[in-house]
């Protein structure tokens, strides 16, 4: 939503080949000037091959054929992950999940949080569109405060009934500590110019807009609430933000774990963040607590 200026940042010479400067400016500024060729040492070692914390190759998943991208981030130190489906080409709204890395629920498919559902709607959201991203941040564990951390706010819930906020404050931990920088750089480092976000969370677009990624769209990413989820999800509306509608009915949804409403494929070409593709941003007003 936000125009970024250009000042100060040429036009993204690394990743696939971007389109060419036309006066629209490159796909946004990097805020603090780092980009990820810069994140290991340029020694050619003897081989002609950089190091420079970045390595692709394909992946094949039981859904597709994905390009994984592993990166190293030069601020942050995790290596991260991105697979890239299809070609993004002119970079302009790219469908993209930025996704945190949740051990327990990604993995095992813990149902007290939705995250694992989350992922795998995100993949096949990104497969019936033909075209995207999804990035996979490493150490956002429980919004940043680390595994071992969120197993304890786990305990606290469990025990005290403590919602996902309070369970942190209690222990005298950030309820959201998560930095998006190394999401913003992979997605430049891939040319990608503006992203329709699948994401609940309007803090999630400020924030990478404020790394310089054009969110042009969010589009809601909503999985069922169930018996196991339901408290969970109503703490991420209330007290955090998020927009989840399917709660506003109350108790938990009959739908089975796992069911998503998906969102639909972008149609026509060139109608860059068009109708049926989901919410247009909210308003800046929009009361939102936490993150
Ligand atoms: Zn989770």
């Amino acid at each position: 939503m936000s125009e970024h200026s250009p000042e100060g940042s040429g036009p993204n010479g690394s990743g696939p080949a971007g389109p060419e400067p036309d006066g629209s400016g490159p796909a946004g500024p990097e805020p603090d000037g780092i980009d990820l060729d810069g994140a290991g040492p340029s020694d050619a070692n003897g081989t002609g091959l950089k190091h420079t914390g970045v390595a692709e190759s394909d992946l094949v998943l039981r859904r597709a054929t994905f390009r994984c991208v592993a990166f190293r981030d030069p601020v942050d130190g995790h290596e991260h992950l991105a697979l890239v489906l299809g070609e993004i080409g002119d970079g302009e709204d790219v469908l993209v999940r930025v996704h945190s890395e949740c051990v327990t629920g990604d993995v095992f498919g813990a149902l007290r949080c939705e995250c694992g559902d989350q992922l795998r709607a995100a993949l096949d959201a990104i497969l019936a569109e033909g075209r995207g991203m999804l990035v996979y941040l490493r150490g956002h564990e429980g919004r940043g405060i680390g595994l071992v951390n969120k197993v304890r706010t786990q305990l606290l819930q469990d025990e005290r009934g403590l919602d996902t906020v309070d369970s942190a404050t209690a222990l005298g931990l950030p309820v959201d500590v998560r930095d998006y920088g190394p999401a913003a750089r992979v997605l430049r480092h891939r040319g990608v110019r503006s992203v329709r976000l699948l994401s609940n969370n309007p803090a999630k677009v400020r924030a990478l807009e404020e790394h310089g990624i054009k969110v042009a769209a969010r589009v809601p990413l909503l999985v069922a609430a169930h018996a196991d989820n339901t408290r969970y999800l109503t703490a991420k509306r209330d007290r955090l933000g998020h927009d989840l509608p399917h709660l506003n009915g109350g108790g938990p949804s009959a739908e089975a774990p796992g069911a998503t409403r998906a969102p639909q494929p972008r149609s026509g070409s060139g109608a860059h963040g068009g109708s049926g593709t989901g919410n247009r941003l909210p308003d800046p007003g929009s009361a939102e607590a936490g993150e």
